[in-house]
This record gives C-alpha cells, sequence and structure tokens, in this order.
C-alpha cells in the first residue's frame, strides 16, 4: 500500500466534523477587543457582519462540529483532495525522508480557499442574507468566495485592490464568470474609498483598504454579510478537512508523519492541515508542526504577540496574535497571500506556547524550490504554496545530511496557474529579495494599540 502514488479515500470518506482546536489546546485564546470600546466582543457587535452559526464556531468549546449534509454535497466535488507521495523529489534531493503532499490545488478556484468559503456562503444563505461582500488582494479568495455563491444563490461584492485587478485581469475574468461583481478599490461606492479618492485618485489601493470598503458596504445593508478568508477561528475549523483527510490517508498507506508543513499568511491552510495532527501531541505523541512564511513578512518570525488590529482603517475587532503592526506595509512580493501584518490567534497563542515552530525564506529560494518541485512532480505551486516546498526540502537535506529517514507531510495549498508573470520574473533573474528592513519594523511595532 505504502508503494501506491496517490492515495485516494472513497468518496463517502469526506470528513463529517471538522476539528476545533479551541477543545484541546492547553492556553486558551485572549478575547477579541471592540475596536472603539476595547471591551471584549459580544455576540451582538458582530450580528452585523456575521451569521450567528459563524459566530457560534468562532467562540465554540466543542471538539468536533459537525458539517451540513449540504456543504459535504459541495465537497464531494472535489475532496478528498490527493495524497501524493513524492517519489521523484524524494530521488532528486536524495534523500532517505519520505515526502507526501496533500493537494489542495484541485479545488475548481485553485486553492484550499473553497474549503471555507463554501461552509460561510451556506451559513450565510441559511441565515436569510442575500449578498456578500469581501475583498481581495491576489485574488484567490475573491475567486473561492465567487464560487460558492454562485452555488447557493449569493450575490457577491469583491472589493478588488486596483493595482492587482489591473495586474491580474484573468481573475477578475474568473470571478466574473461565477457572477461576482468585482469593484477595484478604492472605489467610490463607500466613504472608505471616496477619502482616499478625494486625495490620491491614482491610488493602487491596499488590502487594509479594500477590507474597509468590504466591512463598510456590508455593515451599511441589512440583507449584506462580510466574509473573510483566513485569520478568524472557523476559517481555521473548516479548513481542517484538510489535515483529517491527511490523517487517515497516512493511515491506509500505514504511515504516521514526524513534522507537518505548511505555508503560512493568515494561518488558515497551515492551521487546516497541522490541527488534527496537533491534537496528537496534546496527548502526547511526539510530532513537529512548522509554519513557513517570507522574509518581506515575517510575522512569526519577527513579529510580537500583541493585542492589534485586524486592518489598517482599524474597523476590525483587536486581536491576540502575532503582529508586525497593522500600518505594516510589505514590499510588493510575488506570494500575495502570505503579506498580512497578523497572524490567526489560534496559530499565534500555539507558537507562543512552543507547539508550533516557524521559519522565514526569501523570495528567490522560494521559486528556487519551486522550480525543482515542478520539475520532479509535476506541479507548478503558487507562490505561497513554495513556501512550504521549500520548508520540506530544508528537512528532506537535513535527514540526508544526518543520514537518517524520516516522514514529512506538506500542504500544497495551491496551483500556480495565475501566477506566470512571477514565474516570468524569476526566471528572466529580475526577482530581488526583499527581507523586512529592521528600522521599519520598528517603526511599525511601535505603533500598536495600547491595551
Ligand atoms: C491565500 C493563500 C495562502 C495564504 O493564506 P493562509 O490563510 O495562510 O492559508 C496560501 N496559499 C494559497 C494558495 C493561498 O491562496
Amino acid at each position: 500500500m505504502s508503494n501506491d502514488k496517490k492515495i485516494f479515500l472513497d468518496e463517502q470518506e469526506v470528513p463529517r466534523r471538522w476539528y476545533n482546536i479551541q477543545a484541546d489546546m492547553p492556553t486558551k485564546l485572549a478575547p477579541p477587543l471592540h475596536p472603539g470600546t476595547k471591551q471584549p466582543v459580544t455576540p451582538d457587535d458582530l450580528l452585523p457582519l456575521f451569521p450567528m452559526e459563524l459566530i457560534k464556531q468562532e467562540v465554540s468549546q466543542e471538539r468536533w462540529i459537525d458539517i451540513p449534509e449540504e456543504v459535504v454535497e459541495k465537497y464531494r466535488i472535489w475532496r478528498p483532495t490527493p495524497l501524493i507521495r513524492a517519489y521523484e523529489l524524494e530521488k532528486a534531493l536524495d534523500t532517505p525522508a519520505k515526502i507526501y503532499y496533500k493537494h489542495e490545488g484541485v479545488s475548481p478556484a485553485g486553492s484550499h480557499k473553497v474549503n471555507t468559503a463554501i461552509p460561510q456562503a451556506y451559513y450565510n444563505k441559511a441565515a436569510g442574507i442575500k449578498r456578500l461582500a469581501t475583498e481581495t488582494g491576489a485574488g484567490q479568495w475573491g475567486s473561492a468566495l465567487s464560487l460558492a455563491c454562485s452555488f447557493y444563490g449569493l450575490e457577491c461584492i469583491v472589493y478588488m485592490v486596483k493595482i492587482s485587478s489591473r495586474q491580474k485581469p484573468y481573475r477578475r475574468s474568473f470571478m466574473q464568470v461565477y457572477g461576482a461583481e468585482v469593484i477595484p478599490s478604492p472605489s467610490d461606492k463607500t466613504e472608505a474609498g471616496r477619502r482616499v479618492l478625494a486625495v490620491t485618485p491614482d491610488s493602487p489601493g491596499s488590502l487594509g483598504l479594500a477590507i474597509s470598503e468590504a466591512v463598510e458596504d456590508a455593515a451599511g445593508r441589512a440583507d449584506t454579510n462580510y466574509a473573510l478568508g483566513s485569520v478568524l477561528n472557523h476559517v481555521l475549523l473548516h479548513q481542517t478537512v484538510i489535515g483529517l483527510e491527511a490523517k487517515a490517508q497516512l493511515a491506509k498507506a500505514g504511515d504516521y508523519p514526524d513534522v507537518v508543513i505548511g505555508c503560512c499568511g493568515g494561518g488558515s491552510n497551515f492551521g487546516g492541515i497541522a490541527f488534527p495532527f496537533l491534537q496528537d501531541r496534546f496527548a502526547g505523541r511526539q510530532i513537529r508542526a512548522l509554519a513557513v512564511e517570507p522574509t518581506a513578512c515575517p510575522t512569526l518570525t519577527r513579529g510580537v504577540f500583541a493585542y492589534d488590529y485586524g486592518d489598517l482603517g482599524k474597523l476590525t475587532p483587536i486581536m491576540k496574535m502575532y503582529t508586525l503592526g497593522h500600518s505594516f506595509m510589505p514590499s510588493g512580493i510575488h506570494a500575495g497571500g502570505l503579506r498580512y501584518h497578523g497572524e490567526s490567534p489560534l496559530v499565534s497563542q500555539l507558537y507562543h506556547d512552543g507547539f508550533i515552530e516557524a521559519q522565514a525564506y526569501d523570495q528567490r529560494q522560494i521559486f528556487e524550490a519551486a522550480i525543482t518541485f515542478a520539475r520532479s512532480e509535476g506541479i507548478i505551486p503558487a507562490p505561497e504554496s513554495a513556501h512550504a516546498v521549500r520548508g520540506a526540502i530544508v528537512e528532506a537535506l537535513a535527514a540526508r545530511e544526518e543520514g537518517k529517514g524520516r516522514t514529512i507531510l506538506f500542504g500544497l495549498s495551491g496551483h500556480g496557474h495565475f501566477d506566470m508573470t512571477a514565474y516570468d520574473s524569476y526566471l528572466a533573474g529580475d526577482t530581488k529579495d526583499a527581507p523586512c528592513d529592521e528600522q521599519d519594523l520598528a517603526r511599525f511595532l511601535a505603533d500598536l494599540p495600547q491595551i
């Protein structure tokens, strides 16, 4: 069995429950605070933006949460995703390590983000909501939510960072195929957008501003809610389908990982693959979890664990998390999905408590790893996912150095078919490393709210 190239689960084996790590983590999360009063957020504060079922999941302490049948049905379109033994990569690295990867790029939107887009659209529909507003930077989250909204007959409004909508016209078309309305941000549709346009009519926009526009849109209309693609507890909960499947698939192969690796932006694909394994670690089993981030946005490796805002406009709750400061402006690296200043509170607390390790790599190391992977395994990874590939390669080479085997599992969070400009730039030798500057960092960190 362990010699099978691909290990699929039967279609009945799509998980029926999500794993909620809040039930088992030794230190409970610090409560999120209201940005105005700085008091703990109440469910009522969140109701203008989210349906009650998602608010309940956000704070739930139940270990297992049932996945609605209507969501399982949609998951079945592409789940279970394949778990693949990377024989060719192992050969190319001449390593005694066994490398497995979980391929989330097979989803219809090309990344893991659909795993949460579908339940989020479902719960909003069930709560009588007609429209969902969101933001997108690189376009992955907007694509996933557009698809999910089309499944459930919801209108989808995507505020897309203006510069990305110009640079990535095919991402915009992708969302429009599913019926979404894509609005370049800053726009004249919101107060937040108009304020920026008045001063800088040619503003390229930013993710922080696009969040502010989407939140304002949702808060201003009773028929509209807001949806976020990472960071929040309920998002990581939905993503645990990745790790739950991987665990069952590895069990079929008679294997278990020594280390689980994921790239880390807001923490959702990493938490999704790692949390079901950390459950075993809480019960005493030896297993490492490794989060990989860019040196341009080194939230875990160089940030601080503190209360901070989730957006530039200070509209979101203040969360206790690893952060580089809400005004942090990362350089324009190609892994757009990893350019967030903050980090999921769940991943942050577990990192703080020593259950998670983190590493940061430069952009060129990432593309080098991506190309090694593409030429051996045949799949072109998203630049974000290439961080996990790099982490796995480093582990496999360490195994070779030490002359002993180990089992590595990593998450391939998405394919890179919309990122060819990034690959072009790397192949032409134009890609620069852009590690975050020490002085900049000190300046952004000085701007945290006083709690
Ligand atoms: C958005 C995205 C990420 C980063 O988000 P996380 O919440 O950290 O998972 C990683 N990989 C891909 C392919 C993405 O689209």
